[in-house]
């Protein structure tokens, strides 16, 4: 038996889904929104998650992105739409499957099974982080620096995030892309750059000999405890 989560605001096809799943022996949550969605995953991890793409509020392809900034669980996204965009817009911005309404019921339960038996056990980042100096909470995507906000954009979020999780690592403008960038092909390393020194000056670590995000000329970024 997994534990799944049913983000879907529909509430037809969310009962549907759900009894579906549960006959076939899963136990079921489901969440009407992204902002439910996002805390239920939070607060009870869930094995897999079903994701539907139209949703009021936050839409299915944020709350993929905030997924992604804390966990690799597997998400079978559902849609309405269909094309072809849609859907490698979704694998590329991380789900593992997808599925176009209406599907038949032996499908779904099929594509479940398939990413249930293909995910090894799921790994979260959700855990604060805080060294005393600089606050990141992934969960709630809120950074403080000696305790007050800062607003980052998405992509500076998820850069300050990789850095400060292999602290002390070296990390090229190549890894830093694939981490960081919803779709990394044909973006040149100079953005990093750019990136990093925007993330500096926010955070207001410019000063390249004091700042804990130090760059080493000819190889990357790494991100070092600030003293
Ligand atoms: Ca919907």
């Amino acid at each position: 038996m997994s534990r799944l989560l049913v983000v879907e605001d529909d509430a037809d096809i969310a009962l549907a889904l759900s009894l579906l799943l549960q006959r076939a022996g899963h136990e079921v949550e489901h969440a009407k929104d992204g902002r439910e969605g996002l805390r239920a995953i939070h607060d009870h991890r869930p094995d897999l998650l079903l994701l539907d793409i139209g949703l009021p509020g936050l839409d299915g392809w944020q709350v993929l992105e905030r997924v992604r900034d804390i966990s690799d669980l597997p998400i079978l996204m559902l849609t309405a739409h269909g094309q072809e965009s849609e859907k490698v817009r979704g694998l590329r911005g991380g789900a593992d499957d997808y599925l176009t309404k209406p599907f038949t019921n032996s499908e779904l339960v099929a594509r479940v099974e398939a990413l249930l038996r293909r995910a090894g056990p799921a790994s979260w980042t959700d855990d604060v982080y805080d060294d005393g100096i600089l606050q990141l909470d992934p969960a709630r995507r809120t950074v403080h620096v000696n305790g007050g906000e800062i607003g980052l954009t998405p992509t500076e979020f998820r850069l300050l995030n990789v850095l400060v999780r292999h602290q002390g690592a070296l990390l090229s403008p190549a890894q830093l892309l694939a981490h960081a960038w919803d779709d990394p092909t044909g973006i040149a390393p100079e953005r990093v750059k750019f990136a990093v020194l925007r993330l500096r000056r926010k955070l207001g670590w410019s000063d390249p000999d004091t700042s804990p995000i130090e760059s080493v000329r000819g190889f990357g970024y790494r991100y070092r405890r600030p003293a």
